[in-house]
């Protein structure tokens, strides 16, 4: 089954860590801005760089984004979509680029989401998380998958990872609300193991 999935939740709330599994269940793609931008964090655009607006907790501007996604789900049968839209303007404008099978909502108290990302930890090769607490790696600091070296992203510093849940709230509740006013929003427990959480989302979408 070829679903198209979007995976809404705040910053830590797992959307990485679940849009993984559910590629892997489903065969799907997994599409993410976040990982997208920061692979092309120093392009020039006409608004600036996106690294310029990612190290502050700040959005980078829709147009941008916009066409990342367009480019991404056009080439895609199947897919999972994480970190988009974060905007209504965003979300419109999805809206005409693709249907969805299902929306997800990983719920996650804030006090946890502060938690998850500043103490989260990332392989510099291969983007595998972990988490410092919650997730060590057997080694510390280095990646129990390829042996990469563990590191800190610039924006899950305390300050950062509080303005950006700031900003989640501001510009991407909205969006939030939107699929629930719509009727299309499944809202699921994001805390838990990653495997307690994975078997909630998968009941929700198979249901
Ligand atoms: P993430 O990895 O999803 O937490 O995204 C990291 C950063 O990338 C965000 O804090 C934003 O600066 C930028 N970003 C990712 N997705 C979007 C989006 N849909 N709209 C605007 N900015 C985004």
């Amino acid at each position: 089954m070829s679903y198209r999935i979007l995976l809404l939740g705040a910053p830590g709330a797992g959307k990485g860590t679940q849009s993984e599994k559910l590629a892997a269940e489903y065969e799907l793609d997994h599409v993410t801005t976040g990982d997208a931008l920061r692979a092309n964090a120093d392009m020039e655009t006409e608004y600036g760089t996106p690294r310029s607006f990612m190290e502050a907790g700040e959005l980078v501007p829709d147009p941008v984004v916009n066409e990342i996604v367009k480019t991404a789900l056009s080439n895609a049968d199947g897919f999972v979509l994480d970190g988009y839209p974060r905007t209504l303007s965003q979300a419109e404008y999805l809206s005409e680029v693709t249907d969805l099978d299902a929306v997800v909502l990983l719920d996650v108290d804030d006090a946890v989401l502060l938690d998850r990302l500043t103490g989260r930890r990332v392989c510099d090769d291969c983007g595998a998380n972990y988490h410092v607490e919650f997730q060590p790696p057997e080694t510390p600091g280095v990646c129990d998958d390829c042996g990469g070296e563990l590191i800190q992203r610039e924006d899950d510093t305390k300050e950062t990872a509080r303005e950006r849940l700031e900003v989640f709230v501001e510009n991407t509740e909205p969006v939030v609300t939107h699929f629930r006013d719509a009727g299309d929003l499944i809202e699921v427990d994001g805390e838990g193991t990653p495997e307690d959480v994975f078997e909630r989302i998968r009941d929700a979408v198979e249901a």
